[in-house]
């Protein structure tokens, strides 16, 4: 009963994640949680995915996780976003049903054999000679491992604070982890502190949406796992509300703007820019005069609406002002306050990049522990440090893929290579290569790495496989197939604000923006179609083919970079002409390529042809042991 392969502390998105593809892997995992009933709990919105998220929850498919089967289980409003722009920038989101989404995870856990569970603190890690060895929890009982993965997200040292009161909180109504966050402090990690925040829930009996507009969700839907069988989904979706704050509203907040902790000097966490309280809208952009407000139901069986864009931190009675000052909201009950935390995370240059820690072997972090913000990233990291922590066991090569790959890789070498100030979130404009990493691809680019990894079933590999052959096949035919220049297929062009003057093939046509592929299936009948997948895919290539080949050129050029590996003994600092600066920051994140060192912040272009210059003289230097 206490010694496991691995011990996951945190059933958070990370630790599921982590666990599961741990489980796949055929070690034996346990996972701690501070109270099992809130394994899988949203802290925040009650949504899965969105702008570049939705990327990160098809990777997680791509890699057989749970995370995107169980938010179409539990969806209750599906929304493609960004459908006006390019595929490289839509993202899937879906509401969910957040306590359903909390109970299913649990179950699903509790089904797999090797998962075993426990309720229980951990206080302490064990540690002989660098390395870990296992975990004592507030008991004071041992537990043994080769493998500890932390994902405690925000519950280190966390603190609440509402108004002047502060209170000691992983999350609300659960208890901080202090012992945990000392004991990683006395180990000599570098320990920063950030902050976060979350807007009221409110009772929907109480509130006037007939005034508000209504956002329902997408009639079309596009389930976010492979695994769930679109052509018979058809989930109920519930509709959210828009409101908007208002002058009056901003003014009061401005004049007692000294009762908020984040202005009265009292919270010293780093927020993110991108996601600010209601407060830091309305200081940072005083020119604006009104903010949106979404009310999205929490799940089908609560009250409990989730007041997004009311995020605050001010006293309870002030929060009620302001929150009834909003057109619909004016007899609004408050069933949670809103309020801010501000929790230890880690320093991620502390990392390798299969997010074993530098300072002690078998030791990982992953999710929120690390910097970042959000379910989806913090799944994903939990899925990263899962396999690397079980085939680091099995004595197998690690899984690192690079950041043409996928959105993953990309956010972990941001993350190991640049560390993060404020909660790091995921963005299409943080991928070089956003062409190549959409949503619609995600199975393709990741698939058969899961299958060989031995965490992608044969049928989720097969079906992959069978949309790959199938879209080749697409496109052949379309490059073969003409479309007609006759009465009927002029008038359907006219519709669509086109015109051929002859016949050209269905390829062609398809690359001009106002035709999709269901324009060329109306065009002729010699092209049959496939599943939505399979001609979208289709559609995409053809229309995007110029720029994903550029892409492409680019990417080779970059793994030459990322192929050139730096041993881990070359020494910087027998270089000439590299500033001790620039030596100081490559001995502390010691990249693994030349690429890698590229992206350190500082590190100049002519660095890196210096090192390329000396990585070449490296085995000489070694046997000779001098520079000459
Ligand atoms: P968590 O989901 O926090 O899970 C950590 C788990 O670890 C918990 O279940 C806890 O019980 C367990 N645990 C902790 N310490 C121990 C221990 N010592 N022993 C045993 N178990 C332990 N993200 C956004 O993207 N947008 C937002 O607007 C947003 N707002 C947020 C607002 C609040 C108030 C909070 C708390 C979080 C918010 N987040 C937001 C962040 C989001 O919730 C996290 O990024 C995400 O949940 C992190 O996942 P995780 O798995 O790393 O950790």
């Amino acid at each position: 009963m206490k010694n496991f392969d691995i011990i996951v502390v945190g059933g958070g998105h990370a630790g599921i994640e982590a666990v599961y593809v741990a489980a796949r892997l055929g070690v034996s995992v346990i996972l701690f949680n501070i109270n099992n009933d809130t394994i899988g709990q949203m802290s925040c919105n009650p949504a899965i995915g969105g702008l570049a998220k939705g990327h990160l929850v098809k990777e997680i498919d791509a890699l057989g996780g749970i995370m995107p089967r169980t938010a179409d289980e539990t969806g209750i409003q599906f929304r493609l976003l960004n459908t006006s722009k390019g595929p490289a920038v839509r993202g899937t989101r879906v509401q969910c049903d957040k306590q359903s989404y909390r109970l299913k995870m649990k179950h699903f856990l509790e089904s797999i054999p090797n998962i075993s569970i426990m309720q229980s603190m951990v206080e302490k890690l064990i540690i002989e000679n660098n390395c870990v060895r296992g975990v004592i929890d507030e008991v004071g009982t041992e537990f043994y491992a080769e493998k500890v993965i932390l994902t405690t997200g925000t519950f280190l040292n966390g603190l609440i604070h509402i108004g002047r009161k502060k209170i000691s909180a992983g999350r609300a109504g659960e208890f901080a982890s202090e012992k945990l966050a000392e004991n990683l402090k006395q180990l000599g990690f570098k320990v920063g502190r950030m902050k976060t925040g979350t807007p009221p829930r409110l009772r929907k009996s109480s509130i006037d949406f007939s005034i508000m507009e209504e956002q329902k969700g997408d009639e079309f839907i596009v389930p976010f796992s492979c695994k769930t069988d679109m052509e018979n989904f058809a989930p109920e979706q519930m509709s959210c509300y828009i409101t908007y704050t208002n002058d009056e509203i901003h003014s009061f907040m401005r004049n007692n703007i000294k009762l908020s902790p984040l202005y009265s000097g009292d919270i010293k966490g780093k927020s993110a820019r991108y996601c600010p309280s209601l407060e830091d809208k309305i200081m940072k952009f005083p020119e604006k005069n009104r903010h949106q407000v979404t009310l999205e139901p929490e799940g089908r069986e609560t009250e409990e609406i989730y007041a997004k864009g009311l995020g605050n931190s001010f006293p309870f009675e002030y929060q009620e002002k302001i929150i009834r000052r909003v057109k619909g909201l004016e007899n609004a009950e408050i069933m949670r306050p809103a309020y801010a935390i501000e929790y230890d995370y880690i320093e991620p240059t502390e990392l390798q990049p299969t997010l074993e820690t530098k300072k002690i072997k078998g030791l990982y972090f992953a999710g929120q522990i690390n910097g970042t913000s959000g379910y989806e990233e913090a799944a994903a990291q939990g899925l990263w440090a899962g396999i690397n922590a079980s085939l680091s066991l099995k004595g197998e090569s690690p899984f690192l893929p690079d950041r043409s790959q996928c959105y993953m890789a990309v956010m972990v070498d941001d993350l190991i290579t640049k560390g993060t100030k404020e909660p790091y979130r995921m963005f299409t404009s943080r991928a070089e290569y956003r062409l190549i990493l959409r949503e619609d691809n995600a199975d393709m680019r990741l698939s058969e790495i899961g299958f060989k990894l031995g965490i992608v079933d044969q049928e989720q590999y097969e079906r992959m496989l069978y949309k790959k052959a199938k879209t080749e096949e697409l496109i052949n035919k379309l490059k073969k197939i003409k479309i007609i220049s006759n009465t009927r297929n002029q008038k359907y062009l006219k519709m669509k604000n086109t015109s051929i003057k002859e016949s050209v093939t269905a390829f062609q046509l398809l690359k001009r923006p106002e035709i999709t592929i269901e324009d060329i299936f109306q065009l002729t009948d010699n092209i049959t179609p496939f599943d939505y997948h399979i001609n979208k895919q289709a559609e995409i290539i053809v229309k995007y083919e110029g720029y994903i080949k550029r892409e492409n050129e680019n990417i080779k050029r970059f793994k030459q970079l990322e192929h050139k590996k730096i041993p881990d003994d070359f020494d910087y600092n027998i270089i000439p002409g590299l500033s001790n600066e620039i030596k100081e920051k490559l001995n502390a994140v010691k990249p693994l390529t030349l690429g890698q060192a590229s992206r350190i912040s500082g590190i100049t272009p002519a660095a890196i042809t210096v090192i390329a210059i000396y990585l070449k003289k490296w085995r000489d230097i070694k046997k000779k042991g001098v520079l000459e």
